[in-house]
């Protein structure tokens, strides 16, 4: 199998070649970072993760930019409520965003530029568009880009140009061409936060910096280019304008696009979480709630194309499912710590199915939610075997190196790994202890250390192969 990507520019699933054999680009739009992250940011987030972590899990050696916006309208209106610099107040977010994605179980991307960073070479590519005759300045500072100069235009969302006209007003002292023209470079405005130009003092449109981020730090093309769906028109299709009008080439080969998060509103339908809608649940207090694997689960449970519902119930549902993998996992656990010795023969033909069904299901168009499907087969199977007392010490062992290979990619399991030493060491004695004091029919001791290790969140067990503990 080969990993097939459902590209939103051609609108069909594709073979995925890189440019570079071996290695992908990859840019995902990041944050404006006036205010903690939502529940719908965490889910592009956590989805791009996987995305990644696929791929590397494929061999692959992926680059991976994703941007800060930390130059905007709402940070400025933002900062200047608060009476603080629209770059302290960037600032603050860009902590609460690490936290936030800490909190989500996500990798750092390799690269994270910062538009109020990226000048140098955001006005570079202002001005080769200008040279290039594909923008003009206007009277106030401003730089619109000629929208109608290149062909094509509305490809990736299939808009004509008459759909994508601007409805709202169009103040004829802007200067514009067309209604149509956005603006890449804007004209500063009494009191915001501004840098020098050619065209004088401004600061940068929302569309041009990652067009210049991603030519600064990955080239003119890129492998797979991601985001939200609500980016595709107009974010996306300007940065494709932006770009080819210096590159004269395509900006990315695949573009990703992962459906909304929505929750249901007053009237009872459900919609798009969004700042503006002000329906959003905040990363940090879901997770003050539930843990990063349930959260990630709960993601990855429904294709990332496909819209999906936010409410505490569907969190709560997660946890009770995903508790099904994790009670498999621990009793694993125990069975490659207590179980009778033995040939493990019986268990590969299992995790050999697993492993195809996983990785088949992630080829097709990282269908996360068909690999979690594999992982509750295999879960049955295996416990299945050790309630038939057949699993061998080996093959839990083999059963476990399975999850760890796989959850390098989902990061669902408990974090704990395959074993930790320490707790290991001091509950086989305790499991030793315990055995030596039923012998001596203590048993008020015996069921005394049972019930603290309880307590303590540990189960021990008697079985006909002897005592095994494990994590409950
Ligand atoms: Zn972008």
């Amino acid at each position: 199998m080969t990993l097939r990507i459902d590209n939103t520019l051609t609108g069909s699933k594709e073979a995925f070649a890189p440019i570079e054999e071996g290695k992908v680009r990859m840019y995902v739009c990041g944050v404006t970072v006036y205010d903690d992250i939502h529940m719908g940011h965490g889910r592009s987030i956590v989805v791009f993760d996987v995305v990644r972590r696929y791929l590397q899990h494929l061999g692959y050696e992926v680059t991976f930019v994703t941007n800060f916006t930390d130059v905007d309208d709402k940070i400025i209106g933002r900062a200047n409520e608060r009476g603080i610099s629209a770059l302290d107040l960037s600032e603050e977010y860009i902590e609460t965003y690490f936290r936030d994605i800490d909190s989500l179980g996500v990798r750092r991307a390799d690269i994270y530029p910062r538009a109020s960073t990226s000048m140098p070479y955001i006005i570079d590519m202002v001005r080769e568009i200008v040279d290039r005759g594909y923008a003009y300045p206007v009277p106030d500072g401003s730089v619109y880009f000629r929208v109608r100069r290149v062909p094509g235009y509305g490809r990736l969302s299939n808009r004509t140009l008459d759909e994508m006209r601007p409805t709202g007003r169009i103040d004829p002292a802007e200067g514009k061409e067309d209604p149509l023209d956005f603006a890449i470079w804007k004209g500063a405005k009494p009191g915001e936060i501004s840098w020098a130009s050619p065209w004088g003092e401004g600061r940068p449109g929302w569309h041009i910096e990652c067009s210049a981020m991603i030519r600064h730090f990955l080239g003119d093309v890129i492998d797979i280019h991601g985001g939200g769906n609500d980016l595709v028109f107009p974010h996306h299709e300007n940065e494709i304008l932006q770009t080819e009008a210096v590159t004269g080439g395509v900006l990315a080969r695949y573009w990703m696009h992962n459906g909304m998060l929505e929750t249901k509103g007053e009237d009872g339908s459900m919609e798009k979480m969004s700042k503006s809608l002000r329906n959003f649940f905040k990363v940090k207090d879901v997770a003050a709630k539930f843990d990063k694997q349930t959260i990630r689960f709960y993601f990855l449970n429904t294709h990332y194309r496909s819209p999906l519902a936010y409410g505490e119930e569907n969190m709560v549902e997660a946890k009770n499912a995903l508790g099904r993998l994790w009670n498999n996992y621990r009793d694993l656990q125990a069975c490659a710590r207590g179980g009778a010795s033995g040939d493990p023969d019986n268990v590969l033909p299992i995790i050999d199915s697993a492993r195809k069904g996983f990785a088949a299901s992630m080829d097709d168009d990282f269908n996360t939610c068909a690999a979690i499907e594999s992982l509750f087969a295999f879960a049955r199977d295996t416990n299945r075997m050790m309630s038939e007392g057949v699993l061998t010490r080996e093959g839990a062992g083999a059963a476990l190196a399975f999850y760890g290979e796989v959850d390098g990619v989902l990061g669902i399991l408990p974090d704990e790994g395959g074993s930790d030493d320490s707790s290991d060491a001091v509950m086989s004695i305790l499991v030793d202890l315990r055995q030596e004091l039923r012998k001596r029919r203590q048993y008020d001791l015996a069921d005394m250390i049972r019930d603290r290790a309880r307590e303590a969140g540990y189960s021990l067990e008697d079985s006909a192969d002897g005592a095994k503990w494990k994590k409950i």
